[in-house]
């Protein structure tokens, strides 16, 4: 017998006229440099539906993909819910990725029409030739500015929507359909799509968003620093219709001063990113005596953030870290870490340190390398495998990669304890974890207790071949005051075991960041093998 509920699909384009009808008059703030576009989500749902008619009438529709290759702005925002609104498939490339791997994910997907924005007009220029199969770009620029370009079909964002009908009404699709695409970063191999459905998208937002995770409401200002192209943007596309909580879209700019001034000027309450966009916001404010205005939560994810940061925001700032782990397989986060508000602050810290519970619609657990279910004791380490509602069943068109167990669990590529009431501690990626003697080191703690040293900037830590460990740690720090090796490795000492501590420490001006602004060791691993890390063993 079937319930007698309505069956109404979950679907992108209802989370948009939810935000359109019921917090019409709610800002969605673009800054881009110096221009500010201030409008709303009713304005916002106008313009998606009007482009979302253009682009049915240019004949796209159910099962058809376009790509774009741009920053968070208010028309990708659009263009996010025009495509899949109508049923298309929309890939957001991802520009911080080497242009090879940009170009291998487009062919990949393999779709004609390719949206751009004056930001990355260059890179689309040079990607172009590489293109096999798109043939025409969309500039989503402001109306007259129309840069030259050397792109063979040029239309323009502007005219498609001044053009698209205003009474256009979102059809009703099938919730199982795709509507995003992203790709994983690939720093290994080649980058893998994870292919999400409307249900999956909807459901994540829903519930990531809910009160012990990200807790959102009409009274939220939340600036999208992840890109679309991450995750989707950890849900905040979707979080402000659904919430009625103001977007602020940033553009291409990330530079701390930059966000820091947008955070005051928009009454910015909650700032999702990865640690080292936080780890620098923070140094903005010690270095400018500047408050963070009404920011009180940060959505720390993608690595693990340093808990001397954590406590300087808290201190300094009364803002807590909502600390949440999750993949591109599992659409945005699957955990997060809430720390209740009457906690007291070091009881709040520890809370805040673990990578949290996984929210409804998300499941963890952990197996042995022969794949046998390990104990939740909150001390055995272990592969971290999940399941739930929005996690990847696989990759987009790669059948042959065997990402699940016989009983359907993402096998996650992460080392992971959990507790008995379901907390999760991210030891390591399995592939950074060092294998020495037989054990294991979490590269992460060590880098999380180097990062609390006082003159330690930024550190990460990778393994280097021991002719009888196999692998010992090798610290790499940039530093912000005169500190030696012997410093570093007596303060380590009160934090790690011995046989924890690094074998060598290599001091270096700026470590690498990849294109979602995670530290990248691989990048680490060649330069200890050309030689360019000064060692100081
Ligand atoms: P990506 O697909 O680029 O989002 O990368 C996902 C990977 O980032 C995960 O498999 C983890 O290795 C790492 N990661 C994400 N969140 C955290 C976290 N909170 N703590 C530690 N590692 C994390």
């Amino acid at each position: 017998m079937h319930g007698l509920n309505q069956d109404l699909p979950l679907l992108l384009s209802t989370v948009l006229e939810h935000g359109a009808t019921t917090f019409g008059a709610v800002k969605v703030i673009g800054r881009y440099g110096n221009d500010c576009i201030d409008f709303d989500y009713a304005q916002l749902a106008l313009r998606a539906r009007r482009l979302a008619a253009a682009l049915q009438h240019l004949g796209f529709g159910s099962d058809h993909m376009v790509g774009s290759l741009a920053w968070n702005t208010h028309r990708h925002l659009e263009l996010l819910y025009a495509a899949t609104g109508i049923g298309a498939v929309l890939h957001t490339a991802n520009p911080r990725l080497p242009p090879a791997q940009i170009a291998y994910a487009i062919n990949f997907a393999g779709y004609h029409t390719l949206f751009i924005d004056a930001d990355t007009l260059a890179l689309a220029e040079q990607l172009a030739p590489q293109l096999q199969t798109v043939r025409r770009y969309v500039m989503m620029a402001p109306p007259g500015a129309v840069p030259h370009s050397t792109l063979p079909e040029l239309l323009f964002h502007e005219d498609l929507l001044a053009d698209g009908d205003p009474g256009f009404t979102w059809p009703l699709l099938d919730e199982r359909a795709a509507c995003l695409l992203c790709f994983t970063s690939g720093t290994t191999g080649a980058p893998k799509g994870a292919l999400y459905s409307h249900h999956g998208t909807v459901l994540n937002a829903l519930s990531a968003g809910g009160g012990n995770a990200w807790a959102l409401s009409a009274d939220d200002a939340i600036i999208a620093i992840p890109g679309f192209f991450h995750c989707n943007g950890w849900a905040v596309p979707f979080f402000g219709p659904m919430y009625g909580a103001s977007l602020v879209l940033p553009g291409r700019r990330a530079d701390s001063a930059f966000l820091h001034r947008l955070i005051l000027d928009h009454g910015v309450t909650v700032a999702p990113g990865v640690p080292t966009i936080f780890l620098d916001l923070l140094r903005h404010c010690r270095e400018t005596g500047a408050g963070l205005g009404r920011l009180n939560r940060l959505f720390s994810g993608g690595a693990a953030p340093p808990l001397a940061m954590m406590e300087a925001y808290l201190r300094d700032h009364s803002v807590r870290t909502i600390h949440g782990w999750g993949m591109t397989e599992t659409t945005s986060a699957a955990t997060m870490s809430f720390a209740l508000r009457d906690l007291p602050p070091d009881q709040a810290l520890t809370a805040m340190r673990t990578q949290g519970k996984p929210v409804f619609g998300a499941e963890i657990r952990i197996a042995d390398d022969d794949g046998n279910p390990l104990p939740r004791d909150g001390v055995t380490p272990g592969h971290l495998q999940a399941r739930g509602h929005w996690t990847a069943a696989g990759y987009f068109r790669r059948p042959e990669i065997e990402a699940m167990t016989p009983d359907g669990w993402l096998r996650t590529g992460d080392v992971a304890k959990i507790d008995a009431d379901n907390t999760l501690h991210i030891v390591d990626r399995s592939k950074d974890v060092i294998k020495s003697g037989g054990e294991w080191i979490s590269s992460q703690a060590l880098e999380e207790a180097a990062s609390a040293h006082p003159a330690v900037r930024e550190a990460a830590v990778i393994a280097m071949p021991h002719w009888r460990w196999q692998e010992r740690p090798l610290l790499i720090v940039v530093v912000t005051a005169p500190v030696t090796r012997q410093d570093l490795l007596v303060h380590l000492a009160h934090m790690v075991p011995k046989w924890w501590l690094p074998d060598a420490v290599a001091f270096v001006d700026e470590l690498p960041h990849g294109p979602t602004g995670k530290i990248a060791k691989q990048e680490l691993r060649q330069w200890q093998t050309d030689g360019r890390l000064g060692l100081d063993p």
